[in-house]
């Protein structure tokens, strides 16, 4: 299986202690208590480390299961993640000054750097890794479904963040996760068949990818995308592993495959612009000229590329 960036949680996740009455009382006294900073589904980070704060730095903070999610446990401690408010800062007095609770906050917000898992993911260690997928995907979670999908009450949040209750017909709703594959597909000649998407500029190229539909397994979903999206059909399929992507709450289920008809492959037009077969010569040096752009580093796409190549592809630095 493939060792991938965002799929290293070491931390418990503890989801024994998520009912417990008074954990956030219990956990706020508690000095091996840490605090992850979740901003606009950013986090907070300390150049190549998820940045985690006491509690008693967080002055101001709404210690509710809105804001405030158990993330788990280890060895040393007890992790949480606090949501920020998008516009924090933003509120003003009748005086226009900064509102007083709110300002410390404010000014932490200020001299803290927030990233993009997409961006930092790769570089964290393995806890902070899994600590921050979690984190985000929890708050993209809930920032996407405050309403009961049944009935359209605003729902209420429980259990340390980890469900939501219809308050009108006591329906639980728990953080949702949309399955999707994406696979690395090899010609008969070993060479691996990239697409370009429609939405990307001109030299990205990509692996393919697609939501695992309503009644569908994994497999019948990369025959179907395969065929959908480049016209050539996948005659063996071999699962390579999967890793969270909550933009907002995919989880990547990862393949290599085999394609026999490659003369007939072509773009749909609709979703892939472009499709090209590259032999690993051409990826290396095109990729470390600068005139293809691979995939992020966090992504399953670049781990899936980097494994057919067989090491690690250089590329001009970028952000
Ligand atoms: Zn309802």
């Amino acid at each position: 299986m493939l060792q991938l960036p965002l799929a290293r949680s070491v931390v418990d996740e503890a989801a024994y202690l998520r009912g417990e009455e008074g954990l956030y009382d219990r956990l706020r006294a508690d000095p091996t208590t840490r605090v992850a900073l979740v901003l606009r589904g950013e986090v907070a980070v300390d150049g190549d480390r998820l940045l985690l704060v006491a509690p008693g730095d967080l002055p101001g903070l709404d210690w509710g299961p809105e804001r405030v999610h158990l993330l788990g446990r280890d060895a040393d401690g007890t992790y949480l993640s606090a949501v920020l408010p998008d516009r924090i800062g933003e509120a003003r007095d009748l005086d226009g000054a900064p509102v007083a609770e709110e300002a410390e906050l404010a000014r932490l917000v200020e001299r803290t750097e927030f990233a993009t898992i997409r961006r930092v993911g790769h570089r964290l260690g393995d806890r902070d890794a899994g600590l921050a997928t979690t984190a985000v995907a929890l708050s993209a979670w809930h920032r996407r479904s405050p309403h009961c999908p049944r009935c359209g009450s605003l729902t209420v949040v429980e259990e340390s963040g980890w469900m939501r209750r219809c308050p009108a017909d006591d329906e639980q709703h728990f953080p949702r996760t949309d399955p999707a594959v994406i696979v690395a597909l090899v010609d008969d000649e070993d060479r691996l068949l990239l697409g370009r998407s429609v939405h990307w500029e001109e030299a990205r190229f990509s692996t393919l990818a697609g939501f695992v539909e309503s009644g569908e397994s994994a497999e019948t979903a990369v025959r179907r995308e395969i065929y959908e999206e480049a016209r050539v059909e996948v005659t063996e399929m071999s699962y390579r592993g999967s890793q969270p992507w909550p933009f907002p709450c995919s989880l990547m289920l990862g393949y290599r495959a085999r394609v026999t008809n490659v003369q007939t492959a072509q773009a749909d037009g609709e979703e892939v612009a472009e499709i090209r077969l590259f032999t690993r010569e051409q990826i290396r040096d095109e990729a470390a000229s600068g005139r293809i752009r691979l995939p992020g580093r966090s992504s399953i796409a670049r781990s899936l590329i980097e494994e057919w190549y067989g090491g690690v592809l250089e590329e001009p630095e970028r952000d």
